[in-house]
């Protein structure tokens, strides 16, 4: 290799060890019969530990947005209303797909850096009857703010209405015990927390999910992500092909191997490593100058969201940390690009090697600008 390849320390996609690199190399297996089966079923019993749940739990080969889309399509017909809390980027996504299956959407917001008041969707909800979901984003990437599911699920359940969780940046890098908490639809990919490469969706379902899909009958929102579907290839095809579909072996092979090494390390550990490396970028930033634009009240350990230091151009700081120290950290989406930055905490970026360079990184950049810093405390 000529040229170093960069590392990432965005909130996803992130670097995958090796030996998860090596799993993905292996002779193709079909997806189906006996031997698959094992390693299909092993990958299932896994994530149930890490989701909390002993609901349905499905791989659905695609991104997070496919099951997303499929808990949107299966559990209301068109025109049916859903509540969509929205506090960002990917909130306003859940509205875009909501509406996209023609559902009347209903918002709850909070700006942008606050998170969503359990209250205001109560409020929401006991404003007028006939809501059939609620649907929000645990960690709003945009913005690194955690929303409060527990409470939110607890309102929703008052109202005996389902909850859809976008848990895609969140489930596996934080607790979100889905049944102890009442989540109905939890979606999340694996190339995010989990530290593999992309390309699978796990969701799990709850009873009452698909007891509101039983009562709806036919949806008429097509056929592979018609969650029914689902259920009905999981039931019927339970001893040879459990799924509807062809499933990247290959990569969920690999997720094997990473949930085998997560699992024996323990998921204390595995979050306690991202509390870590989120407490040491950010002392090492307030060192530099630098404000974090979340409130420390509603952070994660998973993802720093950091104001650029007046006058400064977030996206040359960017640009310099790619060229000069083959480190790749995000921008601010939509009305924060340019005001913001954002510092991933999953997969390598949580080890010490890369929080380490990155500190470095961005000292070098401001004693090269003349920035009036306390230097000379991250090292070279
Ligand atoms: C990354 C992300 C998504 C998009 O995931 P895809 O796998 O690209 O569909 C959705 N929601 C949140 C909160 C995310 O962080």
């Amino acid at each position: 290799m000529t040229t170093e390849r960069v590392r990432l320390m965005i909130p996803g996609p992130v670097d995958v060890d090796d030996d998860v690199l090596a799993a993905m190399a292996e002779p193709v297996r079909p997806h189906y019969g006996d031997e698959w089966l094992a390693i299909y079923a092993e990958v299932i019993e896994h994530l149930r530990q890490i989701f909390g749940t002993r609901n349905d739990l499905f791989l659905m080969a695609g991104p997070g947005t496919a099951a997303l889309d499929a808990a949107f399509g299966s559990l209301m017909r068109t025109g049916d209303k859903v509540l969509v809390a929205q506090n960002g980027f990917f909130g306003d996504r859940l509205a875009t797909m909501a509406r996209g299956y023609g559902l009347d959407v209903r918002h709850v917001t909070a700006p942008l850096g606050e998170p969503i008041e359990p209250g205001a969707v109560r409020r929401a909800l006991s404003a007028g009857p006939g809501v059939q979901a609620v649907a929000l984003v645990h960690l709003e990437t945009s913005t690194a703010v955690l929303n409060p599911i527990r409470e939110i699920a607890v309102a929703a359940r008052d109202f005996e209405v389902p909850v859809i969780v976008d848990a895609v940046s969140s489930l596996g890098g934080v607790p979100l015990p889905v049944d102890e908490w009442g989540i109905d639809v939890c979606v999340t990919v694996i190339n995010k927390c989990l530290a593999c490469p992309a390309g699978i969706a796990p969701f799990s379902v709850s009873r009452r999910a698909w007891e509101q899909m039983e009562h709806k009958g036919d949806r008429g929102h097509g056929w592979y992500l018609d969650l029914e579907t689902w259920k009905d290839y999981a039931a019927r095809w339970a001893s040879w092909h459990p799924y509807p579909t062809t499933l990247p072996t290959n990569v969920i092979y690999a997720l094997l191997v990473r949930l085998r090494r997560i699992m024996a390390e323990g998921l204390e550990t595995h979050f306690e490593h991202h509390l870590h490396a989120a407490q040491t970028v950010r002392a090492g930033l307030r060192r530099l100058g630098f404000e974090m634009f979340t409130p420390e009240a509603c952070a994660s350990p998973l993802l720093t969201a950091v104001r650029g230091l007046p006058g400064m151009d977030v996206e040359d700081l960017r640009r310099y940390l790619i060229e000069e120290w083959q480190i790749m950290v995000s921008g601010g989406l939509s009305e924060l690009k340019g005001q913001i930055f954002r510092v991933g905490h999953i997969g390598k970026a949580a080890s010490d090697e890369y929080v380490d360079r990155f500190l470095a990184g961005v000292e070098a950049y401001l004693r090269l600008q003349g920035y009036h810093a306390p230097l000379g405390q991250n090292g070279d």
